[in-house]
């Protein structure tokens, strides 16, 4: 059939018969349709979507053009991605957000900029490259290529002219000046510090890439704990405005609890106290100075039983020159986890309970032990002070450590209660961890509550002369940001041996990787730079002497702490970002994972407030220089996955029937497999790549599909399964846009109303004009409101139709704020099907309708252009090509209708539909209407509300008011089904019953001598006749 044949461009005027003429044009074209849904539908939507991909390409200057008058700006932000060179479906989720809010925003006349780049250094690029042999550079760039076909695919809109890539020396050359900044300020700094080092890649490794066994991700060589000169940046100083301004951030949940909850606990800020404990030595006394600890529960003090000290305390490193023993448990206490119960028992050294100063009791005066443990950090004071009997830690070290000995309480739940001991193997033999009440064995502390007990702690040590002060406490340690590896951006520090450290003059930014050829990467480990003699050599800026430049490169994370800024102005050459364009700073939607809660939004929160107090940022201290003003966290995509239910083994794709997707079989055995949603992985057989899925489907059913199965902060259970639900949504989208609510006789003189978001009664009255709009049958009866008044007009609508303007509106507003404030992108999904549905499903009972119809399906387009962007501009352009088909030769009015801004016909320019709700109090929504005869129940059915200014009962007021309602209420009845069998002028049951076909005197559209009483603004009606009257006379008598 030719006209059905599909082109991957302009199909849809291969099925229209231009003009449309013919008065069954509609049905033609719907059963046209049907037939197309049935065979083609899954190629329908991928076609669209390159239809207009190609479109929106070609007008790509228009979209940037377009100014609205009122010039509001929006910055929508997706974390950028890391150029694996795969989009998955996480990715697709993230975007899919950032795409939908950016076009609302742009449809609201927002000017919005929504960027895209690369977060383009970092390890699996080297790694990829000593596998291969191929430069980090080379496959690096290849994957960003990849992933940028992919990002279009996605059928997202982004602002391409403003794409960065870290790993371009015109990115990293401010970088390195923001690391000099930092310097000059005295915010980096090289310092000697503990570190993962893998001594087969012969590099430092960062925490998360040590796995729990100790060894390297990549090498799976055991991991060496180091001392290493290392550059740091002085995050610590910003610790306190990175805890309060949290404050700020979570008003009105703009970034979630969860997240700032997790910045609070790395941030770790606890309030405490500070204690000395004397040290005592077998042989030498008092040789060793006291050793400090902090502690948040000084409270617990009197049941102290040990002091653990770090594997690097001075008195450790002091005692293992003569202790045979303890250095050969450090050798090994290298390679144990953090978190090991394991310790050693310090020979000859024992330390003194502060509390014995002021506390008359033999177990505090003991002498205390003191061990080693690999679990007390380097941080601080390297020490703590164990209290096995309020704390589960040091329960635990203690039992493993000093086996069944008993372990001491001071603290009670209760005032005025005594401790007993923990005996080891007992039931009870747990800590108690709460805070209570100093237990009454205690003297000298009166038995307080926990805190009021730390306060008189330091009070009492410090009247006897011991150090004691109360102080607060930090978790958050600075930034080591230094790698020895080569793809990343080369600390700019020249080393001089007579000046020391020297920055790099800013003139000879930037500092540039040397280019390697390929082969030299193969099998390498190690880092390159280190390995580059030509690359090292320099000359001293500051004497001119032969120097060296430093080797390390910068943890990638320092890149990605600032390049939201870069965005706004990406072709500065002088510096990071102006002034002018950093004031479009905050971020207004920053969009991601809530992996990213900790470390990346940390370090964009320090590097921004950093740059709020320099040149770069000025208007950043009107907002604490804070970088993100919402946060959106979106939660993973798990997978479909199968597997034996005998062997609880994972199936492969292959190993399960689908030929009914709801009904999976395994085909070896013919059992139903087991289903649940996991985290996507290789062993489980469950990923789902999401361009296969696009090109399937299309970029806005997956879109659409996407969002639609979970809010987007919950985890996404990715089920296609149920994706045809959305296509057949979409496709009865496209099929309402053949203007199918217009029947044939009204499409030959339909002529679409002169304004997109045309308020309801302006819109009446062009309907009046145009002798569409039928006045109100009071009208016609001279009883109603006077003939074009807004209340007239109004009633002129049929109750049904009232009805459906309501909804409408109604919806309008929902989606409006699903949009912008609540962010519930499912919502907006389901309400869209609703309004689809209430188009559809209404039938038809004026032309009037089909007006409403029509305005209503353009709020629809323009409500669904941001999450299915194709199918709305196509939805779109059918739609208005068709209703104004009877009309091209009017030019003037409507060769460019609805409005043509810059030749771009694109629906994105039409605006977002505005939402009428101050008309619904004016909307008549129907109400229950109980008919009755002699007081006996007839029928109940829907009808219209009464207006307000008749009145609501019929003997009320003057016989005319009276006569408005009755009128009023019957014409209401009349519309309705059960109303025209018993009323209809001489032919409704009601006229039967009476004999007559001669209408009364006072009521003309009911039968002679009968009458009526209307009650409730007419919910409650009652018609008597004749010979009941007499008889209900003659019983009252
Ligand atoms: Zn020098």
């Amino acid at each position: 059939m030719r006209g059905l044949r599909l082109h991957p461009v302009g199909w849809r005027r291969a099925l229209l018969p231009q003009p449309p003429q013919s008065c069954s044009f509609p049905k033609l074209f719907s059963s046209i349709s049907q037939k197309l849904r049935s065979e083609k539908e899954n190629a329908l939507f991928p076609q669209i979507d390159a239809k207009w991909r190609a479109r929106w390409e070609a007008e790509e200057a228009k979209w940037h053009r377009f100014q609205p008058a009122d010039k509001r700006n929006a910055y929508i932000l997706p974390m950028f991605p890391y150029p694996s060179g795969v989009l998955h479906l996480g990715h697709l989720r993230v975007y899919t957000i950032s795409d939908v809010l950016a076009r609302f925003k742009k449809m609201q006349g927002y000017e919005v900029i929504h960027p895209i780049g690369w977060d383009a250094f970092g390890l699996p690029a080297e790694n990829a490259a000593i596998e291969r042999g191929i430069h980090p550079e080379t496959w690096t760039l290849q994957n960003i290529e990849k992933m940028k076909e992919q990002m279009k695919a996605m059928g997202g809109h982004w602002d391409w002219h403003r794409e960065i890539r870290t790993c371009d020396p015109e990115y990293y050359k401010h970088n390195q000046r923001i690391f000099l900044m930092l310097y000059e300020r005295g915010l980096a700094y090289q310092a000697e510090s503990l570190v993962n080092y893998d001594p087969v890649d012969k590099t430092v490794l960062a925490n998360e890439q040590v796995d729990a066994n100790g060894c390297s991700w990549r090498s799976g060589a055991k991991v060496e704990k180091l001392m290493l000169k290392q550059w740091f940046l002085k995050i610590s100083e910003f610790r306190k405005e990175l805890l309060y301004d949290m404050d700020k951030l979570a008003e009105n949940g703009n970034w979630p609890e969860r997240v700032l909850a997790m910045q609070r606990n790395w941030l770790g800020r606890s309030e405490g106290v500070n204690l000395s404990f004397d040290v005592m030595h077998a042989e030498r006394r008092n040789l060793l100075a006291p050793i400090e600890v902090f502690t948040t529960r000084a409270d617990t003090l009197f049941a102290v039983q040990y002091v653990a000290l770090s594997l690097n305390h001075p008195i450790i490193k002091e005692a293992a020159k003569e202790d045979k023993s303890l250095c050969g448990f450090l050798e090994r206490a290298k390679d144990l986890p953090p978190d090991s119960k394991e310790g050693h028992l310090l020979e000859n050294v024992t330390v003194k309970n502060p509390a014995s100063n002021f506390v008359d009791d033999f177990d505090i005066h003991a002498q205390i032990p003191v061990y080693v443990a690999p679990y007390v950090l380097d941080y601080g004071s390297g020490a703590v002070m164990g209290v096995p009997g309020h704390d589960f830690r040091d329960h635990a070290f203690w039992r493993a450590n000093a086996g069944d000995r008993p372990i001491r309480q001071c603290i009670t739940s209760k005032p005025d209660e005594l401790c007993t001991q923990l005996v080891y193997g007992s039931e009870q033999d747990r800590p108690m961890v709460e805070k209570g009440f100093v237990a009454t064995h205690i003297n000298g502390v009166l038995h307080l509550p926990s805190d009021q007990a730390v306060d008189e702690i330091v009070k009492l040590l410090q009247k006897k002369g011991v150090k004691a002060q109360k102080t607060e406490n930090w978790r958050l340690r600075d930034w080591l940001i230094s790698r020895q590896r080569y793809w990343g951006t080369p600390i700019p520090i020249i080393h001089c041996h007579s000046c020391g450290p020297v920055p790099v003059p800013v003139e000879d930014l930037p500092v540039q990787l040397p280019r390697l050829p390929d082969a030299f990467f193969h099998g390498k480990a190690g880092n390159p730079l280190a390995e580059d003699a030509k690359w090292k050599k320099t000359i001293c800026p500051k004497c001119g002497s032969a120097a060296k430049r430093e080797t390390d490169t910068m943890d990638t994370f320092m890149d990605s702490s600032w390049y939201f800024f870069r965005f706004l102005d990406p072709q500065n050459k002088e510096s990071p970002v102006s002034p002018t364009n950093s004031c479009r700073m905050p971020v207004d939607v920053y969009v991601g994972g809530v992996e990213h809660a900790i470390l990346h939004l940390l370090y964009a929160r320090f590097i921004s407030k950093f740059l709020a107090m320099t040149g770069l940022w000025p208007s950043g201290s009107g907002v604490n220089g804070e970088p993100f003003k919402k946060l959106i966290t979106q939660g993973m995509v798990h997978g479909k996955t199968y597997s034996d239910p005998a062997t609880g083994r994972f199936l492969r794709p292959e190993e399960v029937d689908l030929t009914e997707p709801s009904k999976p079989v395994i085909k070896s055995t013919g059992v139903t497999p087991n289903i649940s949603f996991e985290k996507m992985s290789k062993s489980k057989y469950n990923g789902v790549d999401p361009g296969a899925t696009i090109s399937k489907y299309g970029a806005d059913v997956t879109r659409a599909h996407m969002l639609f199965q979970a809010p987007i902060s919950d985890v996404l259970e990715w089920d296609e399964s149920s994706i045809t639900g959305i296509q057949r949504w979409l496709g009865r989208v496209l099929r309402l846009c053949n203007a199918i609510f217009i029947n044939g006789h009204g499409m030959k003189h339909f002529k679409p109303p002169s304004l997109l978001d045309q308020p309801l009664l302006d819109l009446l009255r062009e309907l009046r004009e145009r002798n569409i709009l039928k006045p109100a049958q009071a009208v016609n009866l001279h009883l109603g409101p006077v003939l074009g008044s807004d209340e007239e007009l109004v009633a002129a609508l049929k109750p049904s139709e009232q009805t459906f303007w309501s909804k409408v509106q109604e919806i309008i507003s929902s989606v409006t704020q699903s949009y912008s404030e609540t962010y519930s992108l499912n919502t907006v999904v389901s309400d869209l099907m609703t309004l689809t549905n209430l188009i559809i499903q209404t039938s038809h009972t004026s032309d009037a309708l089909s007006y409403l119809k029509f305005s209503a399906t353009t709020h629809l387009l323009r409500m669904l252009a941001p999450i299915a962007p194709a199918v709305a501009e196509e939805g779109w352009e059918k739609l208005h090509e068709i209703t104004t088909a009877n009309f091209k030769h009017e030019r003037l009015i409507y060769s460019d209708y609805p409005c043509n801004i810059l030749g771009s016909h694109s629906i994105f320019n039409y605006g977002f539909p505005q939402g009428e709700l101050a008309i619904l109090p004016k909307l008549n929504p129907t109400q229950q209407c109980v008919f009755m005869v002699h007081g006996k129940k007839k029928f109940e059915v829907e009808i219209g509300k009464a207006p307000l200014s008749i009145p609501n009962r019929t003997n009320e007021g003057k016989y005319g008011e009276s006569m408005k309602l009755v009128n009023w209420t019957i014409e209401q009845l009349l519309e309705t089904e059960k109303g025209k069998e018993w009323l209809a002028m001489g032919e409704g049951t009601l006229w039967k019953i009476s004999g007559t076909e001669e209408p009364s005197n006072i009521w003309p559209l009911l039968p002679k001598d009968w009458d009526i009483v209307v009650v409730k603004s007419g919910r409650l009606v009652n018609v008597t006749g004749p010979k009941k009257k007499e008889s209900d006379k003659e019983s009252s008598q």
